[in-house]
């Protein structure tokens, strides 16, 4: 099984949505909300970087999809005046690949290596020297005539990305100069991004729309244009020149999705969790197999979007349903007692 986000899910990046996000991406450091500690963190990189007239250090940003971290990368490229070169770890197939890549490099370029989990093993190889000491080493040939290569590669800074920071091999993330966890979004944050990119769009709306959208926006910039995107295309359908309060509920229960931004399959899993194991201690094992689903998936995607919302916690003996979510499932706790 891979681990992919399953498309449907709302954080996913979707190719429809591509020339959208394109426009809404913030080009400038101002326009990017939130993330305050990684901003203020890189702005001195990037300075420190510029003053010593070098490529910046290489650096990883870390966190669940759609916080930022792509936008980030190009913030970063825009203002160290470098070209960014993109790629992910997925696309990298062979060895050549990812010669290729950096031969093409051009001094002080930024590398963006997305989905950096993904990077198989050999090709992380070919990545150290060149991270460590700009050098590329090549085998030519087979067998006994095999010689190897040495190519000496231009500075350059590599950015990677990922969502699963625990599956990055250990001498890859010993090699970057900064780790970055962006976190999830606060609602004031999440407000702003829906506010800008409705003026972006030319979507009227209602505060109280905003408002809506904002709660059920998983505290993430990406899910929050999507749901920005629909209840505009709701009100268009529906000949409404603003989108209002309506609308946006309209929009939410056409989608699935709860006022809290519970997609189904948040709520099966905490419905698994209290229906078949009584709200828990249970082991992520058990989740897993009860939803047929991936325990990295569980771990990386579902929960930590519960865990923010209070709804799940994780204990040393398993995973616990936590009053909030049987209050916002109109559930009754075992015993009756909420
Ligand atoms: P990631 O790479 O973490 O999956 P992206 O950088 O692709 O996330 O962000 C998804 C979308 O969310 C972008 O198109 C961008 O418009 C928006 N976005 C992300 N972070 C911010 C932010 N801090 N401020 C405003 N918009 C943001």
């Amino acid at each position: 099984m891979s681990n992919e986000l399953p498309p449907q899910r709302l954080t996913a990046a979707a190719p429809e949505d591509a020339s959208i996000d394109q426009a809404l991406r913030p080009l400038v450091w101002d326009e990017y909300v939130g993330q305050k500690k990684a901003r203020e963190n890189l702005k001195v990189i990037i300075e420190a970087a510029r003053l010593r007239n070098e490529a910046m250090d290489h650096v990883l940003f870390s966190g669940p999809a759609g916080l930022g971290k792509t936008t980030l990368a190009y913030l970063v490229g825009k203002e160290m005046g470098a070209q960014v070169k993109t790629t992910s770890g997925p696309a990298l197939e062979k060895m050549g690949d990812m010669a290729a890549i950096l031969t093409n490099l051009e001094p002080n370029d930024v590398l963006f290596i997305d989905e950096a989990h993904r990077i198989n093993r050999m090709i992380e190889e070919v990545l150290y020297p060149a991270m460590e000491s700009r050098k590329l080493h090549l085998m030519i040939g087979k067998g006994p005539s095999a010689r190897s290569l040495t190519i000496d590669l231009p500075p350059f800074t590599l950015i990677a990305a990922t969502t699963r920071e625990n599956l990055l091999s250990a001498p890859l993330r010993s090699r970057f100069g900064g780790t970055f966890r962006l976190e999830y979004y606060s609602q004031d944050d999440i407000r702003k991004i829906i506010t800008r990119s409705a003026r972006i769009l030319g979507v009227a709306m209602a505060p109280e729309a905003v408002e809506i959208l904002a709660r059920a926006a998983r505290a993430t910039p990406r899910v929050a244009n999507r749901l920005l995107k629909r209840a505009r295309d709701f009100a268009a359908v529906n000949g409404k020149p603003v989108v209002d309060e309506a609308c946006a509920r309209a929009t939410l229960e056409l989608l699935d999705i709860d006022e809290a931004g519970l997609e189904p399959h948040d709520r099966r899993l905490l419905e698994v969790i209290i229906d078949k194991f009584g709200g828990g201690p249970v082991g992520v094992n058990s989740i897993a197999a009860a939803l047929s689903e991936e325990r990295g998936v569980i771990e990386d995607i579902y929960e930590p979007y519960l865990m923010t919302l209070g709804f799940l916690q994780r204990t040393p003996a398993g995973r616990v349903v936590l009053p909030s979510a049987y209050e916002h499932l109109q559930l009754k706790r075992k015993g009756g007692m909420l």
